[in-house]
C-alpha cells in the first residue's frame, strides 16, 4: 500500500476522540483544527518542490503516555489552565503530520487501550515471527509510554524496541542512556538507562546531535490582511502564564513599565478570575492580565506588542518563537553560570549535561539580534539600554525559522521516516545521510565533536561514528597512533595526545557527540545541513 497525501481532516478528528471523560484531546483537536488550512497548503506545496508519491505507507502507534491516567501528571486536567503546552503542540504537530502523509495512524493514551491493542499482536516467541511480519512499523511515545509498554510486551519488547522513536523534549545524552556505563559512573536518572539508540530520541529543539530533532510547528494564524490592520503600541507583553513564574521580577518589569505598558496572560484559578493583579501579591499591580487566552488572542496580543519579555521559567518552549514570528522582540534571560543539572532543581533529574545559556537557547544560538536580545535580567543598566536600542528599531520585523514551519516539519518527517532505521544491523555502516555529505575532522584537545563539528560549520553525525572507529581513519586524519586500544567511554575514538595511545570506542552505544576530554582529540563525523532545516544535510531531502 501507499502513503498518499491526506487532506480531509474528519477522519483524524474521528481518532482523537477521547477514552474517557478526561477530554484528553481536546487541545490538541483544537490546535489541529485552528491551524489545518496551513498543513494542507504545506503538504501540497512540498509536494511540488520534491516527489512525495512512491511512499510505502507505515503502519504507526502513537502512544501518549504523558496524558494517561496513569502518568499522574493532569496533563489533561490542566490544558486549559495553565498547565504546560509545549509537549501537547508537538504530540499535535507530530500526529498531524504522520496523518496528511498518508501513514497509517492508531492513536492511544491510556494503558488499557494500548493493553487492548498489544494483545492483538502475535505471540512474541511465534516461531516465524519475524520483524517483517510485525504488525506495526514505527511506535511514537514518551517515556511514560515506554515504561506502560515495556510492561505489557515483556519478552517481546526486544523485538520491538527498534520500532520505538521516544518524544524527549529535553535530550537524552548517550553517558546517561546507556544503562551500565550510567549505573557505573552514577549518571542513572529515572528518564535514562533505555538502552535504545540515541537518535531515536525526538527533540523538540535541534540542541542534542546525538539525538533526532523532531520539532513542533510555530503557528502563524495571523498571515492575512488582518495582520496589517493592528498597529503595533508601546506595549510589552510578559511571558508568564503563571503567577510562579514571576517571583522576584519586579525590578526587572519596573523597568520595562517606565517605557512600555506591560500586559500578561497570566492564569488564574476561577476564585480571581480576570481582577487578578489586584488578588496577587507577586504580580505588580501595573500589569495588565488578560488571564490565559485563546491562540488567536494571544497573536493578536502578540501583533501589538514590540517586546515579549522572557522571566526566565518555563525553559525552551513554543511561545517566544510564536512572538518572534509575529514581530515582537523576544528579551530572552541569560544564565551565568548556565542551569545544569548538578546546579538546578529542573534539570537534576534530566539525562543530559547540556549547558543551558539562556531561558531559550534555540532563540539565543539560531536566531538572534535584532529579533532576540538575551540579556543579564539582573543588570537595570543592560535592561534598560536593551529596551531602548529595541524601542529605537523603526520596524519589526516578523522572523520564521524554516524548520519551524509546517512544510519544514512534513519535509524533516518525512525524511526521518523514510530513512531512518533503527532496526538494521549495527555494524553496518549507515546509508542516510549519504556519505557525501559526511567530513571527518580530527578535533583538538578537550573538545566535543558537536563543537568540532559547529565550528567548521557543520552538525555533528552519530550515525557515521562507526567510520570513525578505525586505526586506519585516525591515522588518515593524522593521528601518529602508536599502540591501538579499545575502551568504553564517550569519548572515543580519540587519540591521546600524552602517549599517542589511538583509542577504539569499545560499545557503539556510546558513540556520542558530547563527550570531551584533556589530551584527547577526537575523530569526528561532521555533515553539512541545510540553513533553517538543520536536521537533514542539503539535498538530503
Ligand atoms: N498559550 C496560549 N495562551 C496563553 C499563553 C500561551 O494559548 O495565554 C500557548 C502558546 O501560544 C504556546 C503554548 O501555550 O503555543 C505553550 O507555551 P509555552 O511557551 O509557555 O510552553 P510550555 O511551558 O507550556 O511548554
Amino acid at each position: 500500500l501507499m502513503a498518499n497525501i491526506t487532506t480531509n481532516i474528519e477522519p483524524l478528528m474521528q481518532m482523537l476522540v477521547d477514552p474517557n471523560e478526561r477530554e484528553s484531546y481536546a487541545w490538541i483537536r483544537m490546535r489541529i483544527r485552528r491551524i489545518w488550512d496551513r498543513w494542507t497548503k504545506a503538504v501540497n506545496s512540498l509536494a511540488a518542490k520534491q516527489d512525495l508519491s512512491g511512499r510505502r505507507q507505515k503502519k504507526i502507534l502513537v502512544h501518549l503516555g504523558l496524558l494517561s491516567q496513569q502518568s499522574g501528571w493532569k496533563f489533561a486536567e490542566n490544558q486549559f489552565k495553565g498547565g504546560p503546552l509545549g509537549e501537547l503542540v508537538q504530540w499535535s504537530d507530530l500526529i498531524t503530520t504522520l496523518y496528511i502523509l498518508g501513514h497509517k495512524l492508531t492513536i492511544t493514551s491510556e494503558v488499557d487501550q494500548l493493553k487492548n491493542i498489544l494483545s492483538k499482536l502475535p505471540a512474541a516467541n511465534s516461531p516465524c515471527q519475524s520483524r517483517k511480519e510485525l504488525p506495526v512499523h514505527i511506535i511514537y511515545t514518551d517515556i511514560v509510554g515506554l515504561r506502560q509498554f515495556k510492561k505489557f510486551v515483556k519478552e517481546g519488547y526486544g523485538k520491538f524496541s527498534c520500532l520505538l522513536r521516544i518524544v524527549d523534549t529535553f535530550g537524552t545524552e548517550p553517558a546517561f542512556n546507556h544503562q551500565q556505563f550510567a549505573k557505573k559512573r552514577k549518571k542513572s536518572s529515572s528518564w535514562g538507562g533505555q538502552n535504545l539508540q540515541p537518535q531515536q530520541f525526538f527533540n523538540m529543539f535541534p540542541h542534542s546531535p546525538d539525538n533526532s530533532f523532531m520539532g513542533f510547528v510555530v503557528e502563524q494564524h495571523l498571515n492575512d490582511s488582518l495582520v496589517n490592520e493592528i498597529p503595533r503600541e508601546n506595549q510589552a507583553l510578559v511571558y508568564g502564564k503563571n503567577e510562579y513564574m514571576w517571583q522576584a521580577k519586579t525590578q526587572y518589569l519596573d523597568i520595562i513599565n517606565k517605557s512600555l505598558e506591560v500586559h500578561a496572560t497570566v492564569y488564574m484559578d476561577e476564585r480571581s478570575d480576570k481582577e487578578t493583579n489586584t488578588a496577587s501579591t507577586i504580580i505588580p499591580s501595573y500589569v495588565i492580565n488578560h488571564g490565559f487566552l485563546n491562540g488567536e488572542d494571544l497573536h493578536t496580543l502578540l501583533r501589538q506588542s514590540k517586546v515579549f519579555v522572557g522571566l526566565g521559567f518555563p525553559y525552551e518552549g513554543p511561545a517566544p518563537l510564536e512572538a518572534i514570528a509575529n514581530g515582537a522582540v523576544f528579551l530572552n534571560p541569560k544564565f551565568n553560570p548556565p542551569h545544569n543539572r548538578n546546579n538546578n532543581a529542573f534539570f537534576k533529574g534530566k539525562p543530559t549535561e547540556r549547558e543551558v545559556t539562556s531561558q531559550h537557547p534555540y532563540a539565543e544560538q539560531f536566531i538572534g539580534e535584532p529579533y532576540v536580545y538575551t540579556i543579564d535580567i539582573g543588570n537595570e543598566e543592560q535592561v534598560r539600554s536593551t529596551v531602548q536600542k529595541i524601542l529605537d528599531l523603526d520596524t519589526f520585523q516578523a522572523y520564521m525559522p524554516y524548520e519551524f514551519t509546517e512544510e519544514g516539519m512534513i519535509q524533516r518527517m518525512n525524511s526521518y521516516i523514510e530513512h531512518q532505521n533503527f532496526c538494521q544491523f549495527q555494524r553496518q555502516p549507515s546509508k542516510w545521510p549519504p556519505e557525501k555529505a559526511i567530513t571527518l575532522l580530527f578535533g583538538e584537545p578537550n573538545k566535543s565533536c558537536k563543537d568540532v563539528c559547529w565550528e567548521k560549520n557543520f552538525i555533528c553525525e552519530p550515525s557515521h561514528f562507526l567510520r570513525t572507529n578505525s586505526m586506519e581513519a585516525l591515522k588518515q586524519h593524522g593521528a601518529p597512533c602508536s599502540t591501538e586500544k579499545v575502551a568504553l567511554d564517550i569519548f572515543y575514538p580519540a587519540l591521546d595526545t600524552r602517549t599517542n595511545d589511538c583509542i577504539l570506542q569499545q560499545d557503539e552505544l556510546l558513540f556520542s557527540c558530547v563527550g570531551k576530554q584533556e589530551n584527547l582529540r577526537r575523530l569526528c563525523p561532521c555533515r553539512n545541513y541545510i540553513k533553517g532545516q538543520i536536521a537533514l544535510c542539503q539535498g538530503c531531502e
